[in-house]
């Protein structure tokens, strides 16, 4: 790929040497003696649809409105030609940039100069690459007239009334950017046509048949439908067939595929590229004839490639492609993917604090037979050209919390460039609020395009233009936290919380040294709410850290609570301004979820409100002694039954304060070491399906004065079922006019997962928190 381009660049570059003319004015003084002139018809079949070049010119005369106050007429190009014309696209006009012949090519490119007083801008599309005009003419606006778009709300026009274009002794300007598909998932350029052009971009849909991303092989063979008749259509695990994955050497199931396509393809004539892939789980077929396969290319995707090769060709005119992912991952062997299949390659299991070469290293160093995600691509990329990147530059479960992964990103996307990836699908963070989304869309996007680009100057740029007077400090807020990070050497897990951070680079010591880097930024721009606003929402995820780990230790010295003289707890002020901050700047930045399971900010809010709400002063059963038959699981609050009454409840997060039992019965036993009467208990507990976690079934209560006789005091009953129920849940029960001194509580938790929840018949969870008695 690389040499193809430089010889492509040596041939315009010759080309280039009979130009005449290198300036051109094309703005004097807020008039100008030029048009625009447009193609009426596509002229060549490499040529975009005259839409796109319609939007391509409007953007060029809008924009240059926007610098200079001077509207260019736009004609097209069965009009008379005139002296001075901008040409856009495939015109009538003059010399056209044709694909040379015999030129193998599969993305786009494009190219501008300008000869006798004309400026031409032109793109050469292909495939899902038929934007370059646009992209052309995005450059040019770029590098030319000097207008940056770092964001939709964030776009920089310089003003001049006179605008002259001097093409030096690069010209003319030819541009073919190495990867052919470029993906940053974001809300920015997903729901924003212009920026999304603006970074040259592109959506699933332009690539992927809809419906056929990933994870296929449940629609082209349902389980609902093939099962029961027909187990042997699916794989054999542990000697029983299961509907996890299909059989890939049963000759029905290969038909059935086929077959589905087929008729899937007459809906979506267009489509290019068609999944064929494994469904989300790690099981795969172990029949005799499978096992023969995988053995024989030393790898479980031996068995796939063998199948989707064959599927492949049976639609030569198509690409199919498949997933290299977690089991499947290891290349194969011996046999090689046809042309027309895709390899999708995923890094979820991947340190961010290391570049992907880097960990590989230190692991092969301890075992030389580790099976290493770089290891893998290398495979990979040694018998196919067609690799299909997916990379995660994002704390999924925590998308407002700090990350610094910035000094991976260009390192891994040059690691996967050189071992034959060139589409990619990255996924930072991608919307409002989260951790410099912004900033990491226009990176990425940056870099894809180009990956020479300066990862510094282009993040410098942005800076400057998002955050003003504020820059500096953004800036030196992102380094301090690059370098405690890189040094901490911790592993930076995409789905980690804050607290695992805690005594690395999220130490009391660094937070503050942050916090006050942010308190001179906000300094810095306290005169522009525009500003102000940017730097508040970077501050989102340094405000997130704190918060959670004091709710990690909340009566400690990071905590919400301080301990006064006559030993009362006092709540710290500044935590609580803290989240009123956190939620306000959520509510002015348009913060739609703090994560990927869509917790929204009103929520967190209120659930953090609750949270820190503790119950000391008139709860009878603080740090009073509960027994819980059986045990709850050691893994959550380290299963420490003081957890239930410290006076603290459980957060909307169940990795916070809450204890967890999987999969049984339990009673638990409070001994409040007095006599009461008449006093409200309550309990509660937390519904997280997406993590397994559902309400109990049924909670009852039994109060008794000497522990061996107790007497039922109430019951609530919520069944298996369960699909939508509120995150928290209280029982409250209130005894009448009796002395007690025990509460027991039956729990009878739903122990397998309903019929509508995705994993089906897995083992649940139940999670209690709070016991109070006031
Ligand atoms: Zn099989």
């Amino acid at each position: 790929m690389r040499k193809i381009v430089l010889i492509c660049l040596c041939l315009i570059f010759s080309l280039s040497s009979f130009a005449q003319k290198d300036k051109i004015t094309l703005v004097k003084d807020g008039k100008s003696d030029y048009v625009i002139v447009i193609p009426k018809y596509k002229r060549n079949k490499f040529a975009a649809n005259v839409e796109k070049v319609k939007y391509a010119t409007d953007l060029l005369q809008k924009d240059i409105y926007k610098v200079t106050g001077c509207l260019i007429p736009i004609v097209d190009d069965d009009s008379k030609p005139r002296k001075k014309e901008i040409c856009i696209g495939y015109t009538s006009r003059g010399e056209n940039f044709y694909l040379t012949p015999g030129f193998v090519y599969t993305g786009g490119r494009y190219r501008y100069w300008i000869e006798k007083d004309k400026l031409y801008i032109q793109g050469t599309n292909f495939n899902f690459n038929n934007n370059f005009d646009i992209y052309a003419v995005v450059d040019f606006l770029e590098k030319e007239v000097g207008i940056r778009k770092f964001s939709p709300d964030c776009e920089i026009y310089p003003q001049k009334k006179t605008l002259i274009i001097e093409l030096g002794k690069d010209y003319p300007i030819v541009y073919i950017p190495e990867n052919t598909y470029r993906q940053v998932r974001s809300v920015f350029t997903r729901e924003n046509k212009d920026f999304r052009y603006w970074l040259k971009q592109h959506l699933q849909e332009d690539m992927f048949a809809e419906g056929f991303f990933v994870h296929t092989f449940e629609k082209l063979v349902p389980r609902a439908i093939y099962f029961e008749t027909h187990p042997e259509y699916f794989s054999l695990i542990n000697g029983k067939r299961m509907h996890d994955q299909l059989c890939l050497s049963n000759e029905d199931v290969f038909k059935i595929v086929v077959e589905r396509l087929r008729e899937e393809m007459k809906k979506q004539p267009e489509a290019k590229v068609w999944s064929v892939s494994q469904n989300d789980n790690f099981s795969y077929c172990s029949c005799p004839e499978c096992q023969k396969k995988n053995e024989r290319e030393d790898s479980p995707s031996g068995a796939l490639i063998e199948f989707v090769n064959r599927v492949a060709r049976e639609f030569p005119n198509k690409t199919i492609s498949t997933l290299a992912y977690q089991y499947s991952r290891k290349a194969p062997k011996y046999i090689k993917p046809e042309k027309n299949v895709q390899i999708m390659l995923c890094t979820i299991e991947e340190d961010r604090n290391k570049t992907i070469e880097e960990a590989s290293q230190n692991a092969l160093r301890k075992n030389p037979n580790a099976q290493t995600f770089a290891k893998d691509i290398q495979a990979w990329g040694k018998i196919t050209k067609n690799i299909f990147l997916w990379d995660y530059n994002v704390d999924f479960a925590y998308s407002v919390s700090p990350f610094p992964n910035f000094h991976v990103i260009k390192p891994n996307l040059k690691f996967f460039m050189d071992n034959n990836a060139f589409q990619h699908f990255q996924q930072a963070n991608s919307e409002q609020g989260h951790e410099f989304a912004e900033l990491k869309t226009y990176l990425i996007s940056k870099l894809l395009w180009d990956i020479n680009a300066s990862q510094d100057s282009i993040i410098n740029e942005f800076l400057q233009g998002y955050y003003g007077k504020a820059s500096e400090f953004i800036r030196q807020y992102i380094d301090t936290l690059q370098y405690f990070g890189q040094n901490s050497k911790v592993f930076l897990d995409i789905y980690a919380p804050p607290t695992n951070y805690s005594k690395t680079f999220l130490s009391k010591d660094k937070i503050d040294i942050y916090s006050s880097i942010f308190d001179k930024a906000e300094e810095a721009v306290k005169a522009d709410s525009v500003y102000l606003l940017r730097v508040r929402t970077a501050r989102l995820p340094l405000w997130f850290a704190i918060m959670e780990i004091g709710k990690a230790d909340m009566f400690g010295e990071r905590g919400w609570y301080s301990k006064n003289a006559e030993g009362k707890f006092i709540l710290r002020k500044y935590m609580s301004q803290m989240l009123e901050d956190f939620y306000s700047t959520c509510f002015n930045a348009k913060v739609r979820n703090l994560n990927e399971n869509n917790l929204l900010p009103i929520e967190y809010y209120k659930s953090t409100k609750r949270f820190i709400e503790i119950s000391v002063e008139n709860n009878v059963a603080f740090e009073k002694k509960v027994i819980s038959l059986p045990n709850p699981s050691p893994l959550y609050s380290e299963g420490n039954m003081s957890t239930i009454t410290n006076g603290v409840r459980g957060d909307s997060e169940f990795k916070i304060h809450w204890l967890g039992w999987h999969g049984v019965d339990f009673s638990l036993v409070l001994d409040l070491e007095q006599v009461v009467s008449n006093k409200t208990i309550k309990l509660s507990s937390l519904y997280s399906p997406k993590s397994w976690i559902l309400h109990p079934s049924r909670v009852e209560c039994f109060v008794s004065k000497d522990g061996l006789e107790y007497v039922s005091v109430g019951n609530v009953e919520i069944g298996d079922i369960q699909k939508y129920e509120d995150i928290i849940k209280e029982y409250v029960f209130s005894p009448k006019d009796i002395d007690y001194r025990y509460v027991k509580f039956e729990v009878k938790g739903t122990k397998t997962l309903p019929s509508w929840h995705p994993s089906e018949g897995g083992t649940s969870w139940v999670f209690l928190d709070e016991i109070i008695v006031e």
